[in-house]
């Protein structure tokens, strides 16, 4: 088998080894682990994807224009490196939309879902010697990319005491004249806040004094449901240059369609002087582009879903980020720190302490898979040891059950006092 391989010459990347811890990966030992001799069904909460519950179900306007624009055989075409014109200039039009200014249609690069953006922008700024400035927790797409661009990844807190709101003492500290960009993830995944209008305009001062451009993950744009209103952190691009990540794959509830996108908001034109657009372009001509057909459907997906589609979303994740925090509390070894206000996701602490037997996060995570038939995610996968993010984004009535699982599975482990 050795002699085998070196006769063909395969060695892998070894920069693969580096990238290898992803939601995916610890996803499928814990399925694995699941008994087959439970008969209940599964509760998925470590995978953000409620597109298989029939209460989060895409609005009909979305099949309808992607089946007219497949129905018209004029899309079997290849799409322009960028993305189809009428597609960017819907993107740039819909999130226009609540900005005091316009955003260009020739700062658009249409990608495969919001991965594909990460990929796209952190392969293009990983020139040698460059550093990253990332968010803990986070979301492990950006570590995993950064490590195989040999991008320094470097890490600032999200501050649970303080609504997960970034630490910019540690921004300010972490900086150096390598640095190319902070990335913030809002309405965040993990930690189910959403940034105030303030805090973002913090995050856009700092990042000037600084001279880097902030990277803002915006997959959950508009779901926000507690107090504070989503904004974009576009409004802040006069301060400082933005590059916005987005995709329809969690506002519109289909994460298997992979249409995503990169906006660069740049009303200075500091973006343009950097050539930015230019190396995103370099990059998409080597790569693959989103189907053609879907793209085309943009324009009409954007523009004709009624705002009803959106406020039912919201009112079910409402009431599902409820049902989780008030289940928590009855769970004697774990802690919610802030209610979750927006995305998808909250992040737990466990209380080693208060278990028998349990000797970390994946340990809790493994078990309960195999004793309760319910998934969560180790916190570890997001950069916290010992904490476990639980994805609320199912029906409700599933997360009440897989809640009253996970209390069952403490009350069984609980140390005896
Ligand atoms: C789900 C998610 C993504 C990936 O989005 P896709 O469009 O499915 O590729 C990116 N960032 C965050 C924070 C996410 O939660």
């Amino acid at each position: 088998m050795e002699l085998e391989k070196k006769k063909w010459g395969f060695q892998g990347n070894t920069e693969l080894n580096s990238a290898s811890i992803s939601v995916r990966g610890v996803m499928n030992m814990l399925m694995g682990n699941i008994s087959k001799d439970d008969n209940r069904p599964i509760i998925p909460l470590a995978r953000t994807d409620p597109s298989t519950f029939a209460c989060f179900r895409t609005t009909a306007v979305a099949p309808d224009a992607v089946a007219k624009a497949v129905q018209s055989f004029e899309f079997n075409c290849y799409a322009p490196s960028l993305g189809v014109a009428s597609a960017k200039r819907a993107i740039a039009e819909h999130l226009s939309k609540g900005l005091s200014y316009q955003l260009s249609p020739d700062h658009v690069c249409i990608t495969a879902g919001c991965t594909q953006a990460i990929e796209i922008i952190l392969s293009v700024l990983a020139c040698p010697g460059a550093n990253i400035l990332l968010p803990r927790p986070g979301y492990p797409q950006y570590e995993a990319r950064a490590a195989f661009s040999k991008l320094e990844a470097r890490h600032f807190d999200l501050l649970p005491e303080k609504a997960w709101e970034v630490d910019l003492d540690a921004v300010e500290a972490l900086a150096d004249h390598n640095t190319v960009a902070m990335v913030i993830i809002n309405p965040t995944n993990p930690c189910g806040s959403v940034f105030t209008f303030q805090h973002l305009k913090k995050i856009a001062e700092t990042a000037k004094k600084l001279g880097i451009f902030v990277i803002s993950d915006e997959v959950y744009a508009g779901q926000a449901f507690g107090s504070n209103p989503f904004v974009a952190m576009a409004e802040f691009a006069s301060i400082v240059p933005v590059m916005t990540l987005g995709s329809l794959s969690k506002q519109w509830v289909v994460p298997g369609w992979r249409i995503g996108w990169i906006v660069a908001s740049d009303p200075n034109g500091i973006l343009q002087q950097s050539g930015v657009m230019e190396c995103i372009t370099s990059y998409v001509e080597m790569s693959s582009d989103p189907p053609t057909f879907l793209q085309v459907a943009l324009p009409q997906i954007l523009g004709k879903t009624r705002s009803g589609f959106f406020s039912n979303i919201l009112n079910i994740l409402r009431e599902d980020a409820q049902i989780c925090y008030d289940g928590i509390k009855e769970i004697g070894c774990l802690t919610c720190p802030h209610q979750p206000e927006g995305s998808m996701t909250v992040m737990v602490k466990l209380n080693l302490s208060l278990l028998e037997g349990i000797s970390d996060d994946m340990d809790f995570c493994l078990k309960l898979a195999k004793e309760e038939s319910v998934t969560v995610l180790p916190g570890f996968v997001v950069g916290l040891k010992n904490w476990l993010r639980i994805t609320f984004a199912i029906d409700p009535s599933s997360l009440d059950d897989g809640l009253k699982r996970i209390k069952a599975f403490y009350e069984r482990h609980a140390k005896k006092l």
